[in-house]
């Protein structure tokens, strides 16, 4: 056991080296650019404020489960869902989410994934899953973006809950180009066979990973295939949830 002087020593240090750094390269928040105070990550508390989160751990999801009911009919909807925030074209959260997926601002996704953990956890639900699976991106997009902001999100809620992220249970059979614009029939009809099962057997239950949900054609679309390849129930959890674009 090292000595509690040079501990402690090595930790003043750090601190030091840290708060130079901040002076050095001072973080700014990702969404309103006004310098982060101490404790902050990536988007200043302000602006969190204003994404305005559902109110109580289960509104978000049960929003999202009625919007899938009406879309998708009785057997679609998820055993459970976590949503953080209602999502609004051209909002502050959009602004962020816009970071996460095209401009490589990935800490974010960790830190939406931790919000969302703590959310799931607060539910008093059962929250031990045998899988938290990122929605997967075509290996074209994946390569064009270099990361997935869903496995970001996923590596943030798994490292609340402590189940494993599986990256490797489905995946994306075509290339289906974006949903943005289409209409509920459009998108039922890009994603009809859009997965398939991965190299990774699924089993148990598992937790379907997505950074906004629309009308939930994707993920509903990604469940079946997990459901197909051995899953015994899939619940999703989404940071963002809009009804309608
Ligand atoms: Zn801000």
């Amino acid at each position: 056991m090292r000595p509690r002087s040079v501990s402690l020593q090595a930790s003043h240090y750090c601190r030091m080296i840290e708060g130079l750094g901040h002076i050095l390269f001072p973080k700014v928040c990702i969404v309103c650019r006004k310098l982060l105070e101490q404790g902050e990550e990536q988007i200043c508390s302000g602006c969190f404020s204003q994404f305005n989160q559902f109110p109580g751990a289960d509104a978000g999801g049960n929003a999202l489960r009625s919007t899938i009911l009406k879309h998708f009919g009785l057997q679609a909807v998820p055993a459970d869902a976590w949503c953080l925030y209602p999502f609004h074209r051209n909002g502050k959260l959009h602004e962020a989410m816009h970071g996460l997926k095209y401009e490589g601002l990935f800490p974010l996704g960790s830190l939406f994934g931790r919000r969302l953990g703590e959310l799931i956890k607060s539910s008093g639900r059962r929250v031990e899953f045998d899988a938290i699976v990122p929605l997967p991106l075509h290996s074209l997009k994946r390569i064009e973006r270099s990361y997935n902001q869903s496995e970001k999100i996923a590596e943030g809620i798994s490292g609340v809950l402590g189940s494993p992220v599986s990256t490797r249970c489905i995946e994306r059979s075509s290339y289906t180009g974006s949903q943005t614009g289409l209409t509920l029939t459009a998108r039922r009809k890009n994603m009809a066979g859009a997965f398939r099962a991965g190299r990774q057997p699924c089993r148990g239950r598992v937790l379907l990973v997505d950074d906004v949900l629309t009308t939930g054609a994707t993920m509903v679309a990604a469940a079946g295939a997990l459901l197909a390849s051995g899953a015994e129930s899939v619940a999703f959890a989404v940071v963002g949830f809009t009804e309608k674009e």
